[in-house]
């Protein structure tokens, strides 16, 4: 389709119960065909009480037994509430780059929510997937590689859903935070400039839209998601939340979606429209469908009454397949109402909890085995992330998700602070502006990115806290100053441990990858300590090139955003009590300018002031794609990070299943249903042998790459993590589905392999490439 115009996708396609969804179809069908018309449209959108803290709620109807839905963020755990655990964000996982952690993770996260009586959580996030470098929300997911970001979120989804309802989001283009709403708080000023605007429209081409965005939402969707939101803005000019192109189309015709649609919050712009499109549910009010408006447009046909009863029909299905009833539905978080505090921590979760905040640790320097740590006599640490931040409260404000999640109440502009009015007005509760963030730093050490995917947890283990605890085991002598920009460091340091963060969050998009204040520190630092190492808590991008090659800087390492367990986790890594095992899941350039066009968001623009645009004229060439298509040398590239180990690859085989190799696909959308037959098909096989050819005991990311014929010229298509002791190796082997050897055909509207040479790149990182081979379809 053209990138201005979103085709229509009419009418909306009913769910009919395919696979596991059977047995909830029929229950679900039952169960609707009892209520009446204003029973059925009381399920579409959420209903407001004071009696629990949940983001949005459907309401019970006490005479069929149904009894309602409380939806909660988010992705990353239980938000806006105490007594639950801070895991590590989405990024973490994906730096992570394991399978298991990221199940477990969601396992445990399901059960929490489960017991402070959600049903459903608002979770996982794999859109944004991360286009633009400074988008405020990339750290909600795992990674802006596709195929990376579809593997966590398929566990993820797994594992939330065995306690409650999942909820993928958001469908879809949702690539940044700037104009990402219709600016209604300006509704009522008509002098202001953005008055008239619609929220930014991402214009994705078909190939672009398949290859890249939709890719991990089809993961989630076959790994059973009972939810999807919608998201705030437009795509190829049609609003995501009623657009029939994306919900009619690719998600409930092509993906063959059984569950519900939901709306990203407050996002209702048409009544009949929306309905027609192929939304769900409306949350947290209908402005458009209550009130009787939905009932009278089913009464003058606006609405059929069959669309309806599909749309009651899909909440009660999912709601019974993964909603546990008798876990209570909603109850409150808020300090304020203290007597409803629930714990629902349970220590089965804490080794999750640790060991997923060490994976997603990457160490990208170390200069002469500067790390691990070996008994150091004096140790000095310095930078505002070393430290919890003065105030870890739940306040009970209401917008202490918001306020909270980013790390605290005060925060440095350049060693300023950002005013509390500066606060609100990011956080005016209708703060639709086309804000970006001024250059920030915080002032605590940094476990989590900001808005409604923040979660603040239980308690907060900070580096120096870590740190000192292991001092005084190994009676290091230890100084800090962990307030000034321009410390002065003892001479008798061995070593000197610096700690800088980098913020991101809902709601505006960043506005460098870098901040002055904290390379002064790093630069402060190195010029009197020639064993500088410096440890980065980030929500995403953050260039180093104002100090990489500084010689006294001797180790860095990206701790990303390592929930509660932040200091513990890092302590395992400096002090080799485990080798690090993280990598980039994503690059990380030498300078701003290297990301090109996807460098910064999109704003209005003088053509385009009410209806501001942005093309994805890159298409599928983001992140490393790009880098490798224009020959640019990355800082440090995707899938990269060092550890105290070294791993040798060997014994490439390549096996394709030739009689699975037709080239195309029968042109019927049920042959790419979830746990449907021909897209998951494994096509071929590729294996190779890891060895851990160092001293000690160390786990290696194994990367496979693809260079599809047509394509880009690498794609990952594999990767597996393997712990491994000294003198040991192991066999690795990676699937090939179907989908993973096609591309989206966009005149038959299909995956289709490829007939050609098919080149294999197995590596460490997509530019350290250890063995090579070819294969033809
Ligand atoms: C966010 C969603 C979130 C919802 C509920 C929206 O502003 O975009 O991701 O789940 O609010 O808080």
């Amino acid at each position: 389709w053209s990138y201005e115009r979103s085709p229509p996708v009419y009418p909306s396609p009913e769910a009919s119960g395919r696979g596991d969804w059977q047995e909830a179809w029929s229950y679900a069908t039952d169960l609707v065909s009892q209520m009446t018309l204003e029973e059925k449209v009381n399920l579409t959108y959420g209903y407001t009480t004071e009696a629990n803290g949940c983001n949005g709620k459907i309401a019970p109807i006490p005479r069929l037994g149904f009894k309602g839905l409380c939806m909660n963020n988010a992705g990353n755990g239980v938000g806006g509430n105490e007594g639950s655990y801070a895991y590590p964000a989405a990024l973490h996982v994906g730096a992570s780059w394991n399978r298991q952690l990221a199940y477990d993770r969601a396992l445990y996260m399901g059960r929490e929510f489960k017991k402070k009586g959600v049903n459903v959580a608002l979770g996982p996030s794999t859109g944004p997937l991360g286009r633009i470098p400074k988008g405020g929300r990339n750290w909600e997911a795992p990674s802006n590689d596709p195929y990376l970001s579809g593997v966590l979120t398929y566990e993820t989804t797994v594992g939330l859903q065995r306690s409650v309802m999942a909820c993928v989001k958001h469908l879809i283009g949702n690539e940044q935070e700037t104009s990402r709403k219709a600016p209604r708080k300006f509704e009522n000023d008509e002098t202001h400039p953005s008055y008239y605007n619609a929220s930014i429209s991402s214009n994705i081409d078909d190939k672009t839209m398949h290859e890249l965005y939709l890719w991990p939402f089809y993961d989630s969707i076959r790994a059973g998601a009972g939810s999807v939101m919608c998201a705030y803005q437009r795509v190829n000019n049609s609003y995501s939340c009623q657009n029939s192109k994306v919900l009619n189309g690719l998600l409930k015709s092509e993906m063959a979606f059984e569950g519900f649609v939901v709306s990203d919050w407050y996002e209702h712009k048409s009544g009949v429209g929306s309905a027609n499109a192929g939304l769900d549910v409306v949350m947290p009010v209908a402005p458009l469908w209550q009130d009787g408006l939905l009932v009278e447009m089913v009464r003058n046909g606006s609405v059929s009454e069959a669309r309806v009863d599909e749309m009651v029909k899909r909440v009660v299905a999912a709601a019974w397949r993964f909603a546990d009833f008798d876990a209570g539905t909603g109850i409150s978080f808020n300090l304020t109402q203290a007597h409803s505090f629930v714990d629902a921590r349970d220590s089965s979760s804490k080794h999750t909890l640790l060991q997923g905040a060490v994976e997603g640790h990457v160490l990208v320097k170390n200069v002469k085995n500067a790390l691990p740590l070996q008994k150091p006599r004096f140790v000095s640490v310095f930078g505002y992330d070393a430290v919890v931040n003065m105030r870890h409260t739940a306040e009970g404000l209401g917008f202490n998700t918001w306020k909270m999640g980013l790390a605290g109440s005060q925060r440095f502009v350049n060693g300023s602070v950002l005013t509390n009015e500066m606060l609100d007005y990011l956080f005016a509760s209708s703060a639709e502006q086309t804000v970006t963030g001024p250059e920030i730093a915080l002032n605590g050490t940094l476990t989590t990115g900001g808005g409604s995917g923040a979660s603040i947890g239980s308690n907060i283990d900070a580096p120096l806290d870590a740190i000192r605890r292991r001092a005084y085991e190994d009676d290091t002598a230890l100084a800090w100053d962990v307030q000034s920009p321009a410390p002065l460091v003892n001479k008798a340091s061995e070593v000197c441990l610096v700690f800088i963060n980098a913020q991101a969050s809902e709601n505006w998009d960043r506005k460098n990858l870098t901040d002055s204040y904290s390379d002064n520190i790093v630069n402060t630092v190195a010029n009197q300590c020639n064993n500088t190492m410096v440890i980065i808590h980030t929500a995403g991008v953050r260039l180093v090139d104002a100090w990489y090659d500084h010689p006294n800087v001797t180790a860095i390492i990206y701790g990303h955003l390592p929930g509660q367990d932040s200091g513990w986790a890092l302590v395992e890594i400096l002090y080799g009590k485990q080798a690090p095992s993280g990598r980039m899941p994503y690059t990380v350039a030498k300078k701003e300018s290297d990301y090109g066009v996807m460098l910064d968001p999109d704003f209005p623009s003088e053509d385009t002031p009410y209806y501001p645009q942005s093309n994805f004229t890159e298409g599928i060439y983001i992140d490393y794609k790009h880098f490798e298509k224009h020959s640019i040398e990355p800082r440090f590239p995707f899938g990269f990070g060092l550890t105290y180990s070294e791993f040798e690859y060997s014994n490439l085989r390549i096996h394709v299943n030739q009689n699975k190799t037709d080239s195309r696909l029968p042109p019927n959308p049920e042959t790419i249903l979830p746990g449907g037959i021909s897209l998951w098909d494994k096509v071929a096989e590729i294996r190779v042998e890891v060895a851990n050819t160092g001293a000690v005991a160390a786990a290696e990311v194994a990367q496979l790459y693809l260079g599809i014929p047509g394509g880009a010229k690498k794609v990952l298509r594999g990767f597996e993590k393997q712990l491994l002791n000294p003198g040991s190796q192991s066999l690795i082997s990676f699937p090939l589905t179907r989908r993973d050897l096609s591309t989206w055909d966009i005149v038959e509207q299909q995956w289709v392999l490829q007939s050609g040479t098919y080149k294999v790149y197995v590596g460490k990182s997509v530019t350290d490439i250890q063995l090579t081979g070819e294969f033809t379809i």
